[in-house]
């Protein structure tokens, strides 16, 4: 049978996907998940960690997206929880500052073997947690591993200037210091990675932490807070510099209001990141934001397409679409449009077979995260053909347990169409055909976020102009390679609606230390700069 064949035959079994499993038996008691003990996880645990593991919030049950049942359950923190957190910060906040660098790098080295030690059960987890396959899953821990280690090299290399001064008996330095309590917000879909960039960086930087993840993934949250724990505990440093507190919005605002975090770090959707991001101008805190993408890929003219065909299911449908960075827009040289739609649908339809449990190996698209992001791509579908939008592939919810989706192929829209230029958190790309790189260009930057882009071409002079002054306006301007997927030695973000901020790698540090201009006299006389004579001096 043909690829399409069987495609088109799994297809029929389609229908609205089911609601939250009411079981009462926890996955965590299913032998097949042994690997949820091993992580110090049980049916009922502790969202809250301050150097204590104490909670009072609501139970909050998390569900594994790729059957819709329990898989155990987190009581998050309360507001006084909260206020437990962020006070205790502060206070273990200032003796971690006062170690030097070095030693601190040494503490997130020795977080970094604990992750490599829990590698696989961790990987497990997020896969069962968030829905993305194993392999990605495992991934997203290497790179809070990655992180780490950059940040040990980061605790030996942190830099001061000294600049020439003009004045006599005079020096100038640049003298950096940590910021104090940072807190992070995180979104579901990278649980932990997202903290990893922002926790060892800050870590290294001499500031201590308050997260608030994602009330959809507070199993990750716990587990590897528990991991950071452990090693704290080992170097006899108070687990308040790594605070946990579990919750939904509630406790999101307290931690952007607060005038302790003299950072908010924020990754989530550019809708809450703008409020987050008002919020913490209003006490003139300071802000990080990672929001949302939507990304594209050019297609130009003499691209190889082999090598863009290899790249394309991952850009535009892995991690079922559930990447800040997923491709989202195809931007096709009219001379290449029809061959690309019509391999790219061939290529979809080989991987029909292999959508499903994410924890298997064969599986390469895992679920959506909630029955409300099968909502959203379930409303976008029809909208994109109301506005006239053919289907070239996918468009249905699958009928199995979980929150399944066809991956999506849409024609036939507008590149300036509202819900082209709308990001929806799901596998659903849009194909438009344009006549050359300017106009693709053109498309790239018209949209209102400006996270990632990638041109594929073999033409060094267009990698120029698209690397350029008036190619690519995101943060991440890729060439023959996909939107998504980044190492963590370049700084990570983008501008526009996708807020500005840049965590990771480069220069990133730079964002949880204060910087101070220092001008020391040792010459025993007041010269003024500009020599400047005041009054009879
Ligand atoms: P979301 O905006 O719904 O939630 C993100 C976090 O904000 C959660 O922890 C949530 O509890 C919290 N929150 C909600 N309302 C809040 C408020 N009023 N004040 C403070 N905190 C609040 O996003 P999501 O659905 O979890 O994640 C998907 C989105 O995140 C997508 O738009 C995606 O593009 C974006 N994202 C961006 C990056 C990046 O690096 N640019 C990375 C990952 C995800």
């Amino acid at each position: 049978m043909s690829l399409l064949c069987r495609a088109v035959l799994s297809l029929r079994y389609i229908r609205v996907p089911m609601a939250r499993n009411a079981s009462t038996a926890f996955l965590i008691e299913d032998p097949k998940y042994s690997f949820l003990k091993d992580l110090g996880l049980k049916e009922n645990n502790v969202g809250v960690f301050n150097g204590k593991w104490k909670a009072n919030g609501e139970v909050i049950k998390s569900y594994s997206p790729a059957n819709g049942k329990v898989i155990a359950e987190v009581q998050a923190g309360s507001a006084a929880d909260y206020e437990a957190c962020a006070s205790a910060a502060q206070e273990a906040w200032h003796a971690w500052a006062e170690l030097p660098a070095p030693a601190r790098g040494e503490v997130v080295r020795q977080i970094g073997d604990a992750l490599r030690e829990n590698l696989q059960p961790l990987g497990k987890l997020v896969s069962l947690e968030m829905g993305k396959i194993l392999p990605e899953a495992i991934g997203e821990v290497i790179e809070y591993i990655h992180v780490c280690d950059l940040a040990l090299g980061l605790s030996r290399t942190l830099p001061g200037t000294v600049f020439p001064s003009e004045r006599p008996g005079h020096v100038l330095i640049e003298k950096w210091n940590p910021l104090g309590v940072v807190g992070i917000i995180t979104a579901f879909n990278f649980p932990v990675a997202v903290f990893g960039w922002n926790s060892a960086i800050a870590m290294v930087c001499g500031d201590a932490t308050v997260w608030k993840p994602s009330e959809t993934t507070p199993l990750v949250a716990v587990a590897v807070t528990k991991i950071v724990e452990s090693v704290l505990q080992k170097n006899n440093i108070p687990g308040a510099i790594a605070s946990l507190c579990v919750g939904g919005k509630g406790i999101g605002e307290k931690l952007v209001k607060d005038e302790r975090m003299k950072l908010v770090s924020f990754t989530g959707s550019t809708t809450v990141g703008q409020q987050v991001g008002v919020e913490v101008q209003k006490r003139f805190g300071r802000h990080l934001l990672e929001l949302g993408g939507n990304n594209a890929i050019i297609v130009n003219e003499d691209a190889n397409l082999e090598l863009f065909l290899s790249a394309a299911l991952f850009a535009c449908a892995g991690t079922a679409g559930q990447r800040c960075t997923t491709t989202r827009r195809l931007l096709i040289h009219k001379k290449l449009y029809s061959e690309v739609v019509s391999r790219l649908k061939k290529a979809y339809a080989g991987v029909v077979s292999r959508i499903g449990d994410p924890l298997l190996e064969e599986t390469l698209i895992g679920p959506l995260h909630t029955p409300a992001a099968v909502d959203a791509y379930k409303k976008t579908v029809a909208e994109a053909v109301k506005l006239g939008g053919k289907i070239e592939f996918g468009g249905k919810i699958i009928e199995r347990e979980g929150y399944f989706v066809e991956p999506t192929i849409i024609t036939g829209l507008p590149h300036d169409s509202p819900i082209v230029k709308t990001e929806c958190f799901a596998p659903i790309v849009y194909c438009i055909e344009i006549p050359d790189l300017e106009t693709g260009i053109q498309y790239n930057n018209e949209v209102e976020q400006g996270l990632s882009s990638s041109l594929f071409t073999e033409n060094l002079g267009d990698v120029f102009k698209w690397i350029g002054p008036h190619g690519s306006d995101c943060g991440i301007v890729n060439v023959n390679i996909p939107t998504n997927g980044a190492e963590v030695g370049g700084a990570f973000g983008g501008e526009k609606a996708t807020g500005g901020g840049r965590e990771c790698g480069s220069d990133s540090w730079k964002n949880y230390m204060r910087r101070a201009t220092v001008t020391i006299n040792y010459s025993g006389a007041i010269k003024l700069a500009q020599n400047i004579k005041f009054g009879d001096q």
